[in-house]
């Protein structure tokens, strides 16, 4: 008789529950199951498309959280989360940023053994992708460009 069941389940298929899921299925003798609310992103090219991430904003594609009324504030401010396979992560915009050294090791520091800075570099890399480079008949011109750009530059 076929056993059924799971050895997991992951309520939540955004970014980290998506994550979890993926590593803890590298084990073959792991059975995994992952649930997510939203749809699936699968050949579903309004979101797989990178450019297009605004237009999933305050669609079915968005949870699209208002903020409770306040008495001296605005009341009207969308909190966008993402209801699809991938969270957030289907429809932010891939900015990441690398901390500095001494956040990693304030980590390490708290009791996080194996976050140092160079532990975690190798999986920076894995993240990084290489951009080509704006060609420079598309750049701003020097004088156009803002102060503190042109500073950072030199
Ligand atoms: C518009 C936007 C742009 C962003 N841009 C960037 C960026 O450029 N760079 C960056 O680093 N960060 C960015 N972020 C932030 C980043 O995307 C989020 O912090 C991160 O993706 C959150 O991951 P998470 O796993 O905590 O949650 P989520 O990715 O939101 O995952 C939660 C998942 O759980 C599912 N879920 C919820 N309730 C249930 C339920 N009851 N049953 C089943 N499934 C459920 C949801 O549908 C969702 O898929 C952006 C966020 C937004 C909204």
């Amino acid at each position: 008789m076929e056993e059924s069941g799971y050895d997991v389940v992951i309520v939540g298929g955004g970014t980290a529950g998506a994550v979890v899921a993926s590593r803890l299925s590298e084990d073959p003798d792991v059975r995994v199951c992952l649930i997510e609310g939203g749809p699936s992103d699968v050949g579903d090219d309004r979101i797989l498309r990178l450019r297009n991430w605004i237009n999933l904003l305050e669609t079915e594609f968005d949870y699209a959280y208002r903020t409770v009324p306040q008495p001296r504030g605005n009341d009207h401010i969308v909190h966008s989360r993402g209801k699809m396979l991938g969270g957030c992560s289907s429809h932010n915009t891939m900015i990441s940023l690398l901390p500095p050294p001494a956040d990693f090791a304030d980590w390490v520091a708290a009791g996080a053994t194996g976050w140092s800075y160079a532990d975690m570099l190798p999986f920076w890399g894995r993240l990084a992708t290489r951009m080509q480079p704006v060609v420079e008949r598309n750049q701003p011109s020097t004088s156009s460009r803002p102060r503190a750009a042109r500073s950072m530059s030199r």
